[in-house]
């Protein structure tokens, strides 16, 4: 009996290996993946550096452990070249593996601002613990981060590289941080927040250029102003990882599309979490990539499940000023209204009195579970 496979050992992969074992002890499993196969939560790489948490340390199960725990075969650091979805063969670094049935949990790639000079070939981004092994590395010495992209991602990181000790200037076009993400008085109060602690913001412009200087970098930017930093972090957003799927012909949009049983275009092909694009929506987020595991187990074991989403907070680690948000699904109708008080904003978006999304911040917090009731009652 041919396996079923999993390309990638990410939450994604690993959550449903799990799930898949739940159900079914004995059909073959093999886990491919690029990387080195070693269990973590990705969420860890952006509070870690306050923690003192060196890489090897966000390592809860080595691979191998883990492996032996889902009884699955793990080929690690083997990156899958190509799929052949009519022999349902992979081509592998390592050779070729067939599959019964296969799943992609490939995540998503960073994406690189175009940025010119000859510095801009060095500039970090951390999506992975290998990224994260070479950031921590590189910031022994560090004193000056800049830090391109003020959404969730750049904040957390300038909020951990703060409360690591050093200075942290973060650059963005918007006119607040996470401006796609909350209403205007939440990312004001998050910017105010982290501005006490200490973030320099450069926002309402982009940076353009990263030249080298002595140690460091110079970041010039569109509007005539020039940063100088030891580092230089770019956290402007992700890509689905897509070209694998693409080159095999299955359905490839934002992501690689899958529908509410999780199947591709390939009736023998599934794609889950980062990489795919779930009833037209990419979530990058742990909480949708948990559901998602849990209806694919259930389909893998024969079950007619259909993914229907619980609601699913966006919390955003940033100690200095926490925020809690559920946006509004694209389209509802509805208007934001505002408390903002000395310690925290709550916002709530309500289309004819009806809750249909909220953003909190700092001790507004404190009202999540309240909100995400009624909200939860008023979507069911
Ligand atoms: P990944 O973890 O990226 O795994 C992809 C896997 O695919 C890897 O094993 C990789 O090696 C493998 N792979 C890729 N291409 C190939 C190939 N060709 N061949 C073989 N293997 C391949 N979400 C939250 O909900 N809350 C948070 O607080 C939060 N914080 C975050 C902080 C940071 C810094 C980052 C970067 C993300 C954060 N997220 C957070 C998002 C969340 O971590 C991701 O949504 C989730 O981890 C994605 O898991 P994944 O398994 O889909 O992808």
């Amino acid at each position: 009996m041919e396996p079923l496979v999993i390309v990638g050992t990410g939450l994604a992969g690993y959550t449903l290996a799990r799930a898949f074992r739940k159900l079914d002890r004995t059909t073959p499993l093999v886990l491919v993946t690029a990387d080195d196969g070693h269990f973590y939560s990705k969420p860890m790489l952006s509070n870690a550096l306050a923690r003192g948490k060196a890489p090897a340390e966000l390592v809860t199960t080595p691979g191998e452990l883990m492996a032996a725990e889902l009884g699955a075969t793990l080929m690690a650091r083997t990156p899958v070249e190509a799929i052949d979805t009519a022999a349902r063969r992979l081509r592998t670094a390592r050779g070729e593996v067939a599959y019964s049935r296969l799943v992609l949990a490939l995540g998503a790639r960073p994406i690189r601002p175009p940025l010119a000079g000859d510095g801009a070939g060095e500039v970090l981004a951390v999506n992975s613990l290998d990224d994260y092994a070479r950031f921590h590395a590189v910031l022994q010495g560090a004193a000056h981060v800049a830090i391109i992209g003020p959404g969730l991602i750049g904040c957390e990181f300038a909020n951990d590289l703060l409360a690591s000790g050093r200075r942290v200037t973060v650059i963005g076009p918007d006119p607040r941080p996470l401006g796609r993400l909350l209403p205007p008085a939440a990312g004001e109060a998050l910017q105010t927040a982290l501005g006490s602690a200490g973030v320099e913001w450069r926002l309402g412009t982009v940076a353009e250029r990263v030249e080298r200087e002595d140690a460091g970098y110079r970041v010039s930017l569109a509007d005539g102003g020039t940063i100088t930093a030891d580092r230089v972090l770019s956290a402007v957003g992700l890509q689905p990882e897509t070209g694998l799927a693409r080159a095999a012909g299955l359905a490839v949009e934002r992501g690689i599309r899958v529908d509410a049983a999780l199947r591709t275009s390939d009736p023998h092909v599934h794609a889950l979490g980062d990489c795919a694009e779930v009833d037209g929506q990419v979530l990058p987020y742990v909480l949708p990539l948990m559901e998602q595991a849990k209806v694919l187990a259930a389909v893998l074991n024969g079950g007619p499940q259909r993914l229907a989403y619980p609601v699913m907070p966006v919390v955003v680690k940033t100690p200095a000023h926490p925020v809690v948000v559920v946006p509004p699904a694209p389209g509802v109708a509805g208007t934001w209204s505002v408390e903002a008080g000395p310690d925290g904003v709550r916002a709530e978006f309500r289309g004819d009195g009806v809750l249909a999304g909220f953003a909190l911040t700092g001790a507004a917090t404190a009202a999540r579970q309240a909100l995400v009731k009624e909200l939860a009652a008023a979507t069911a």
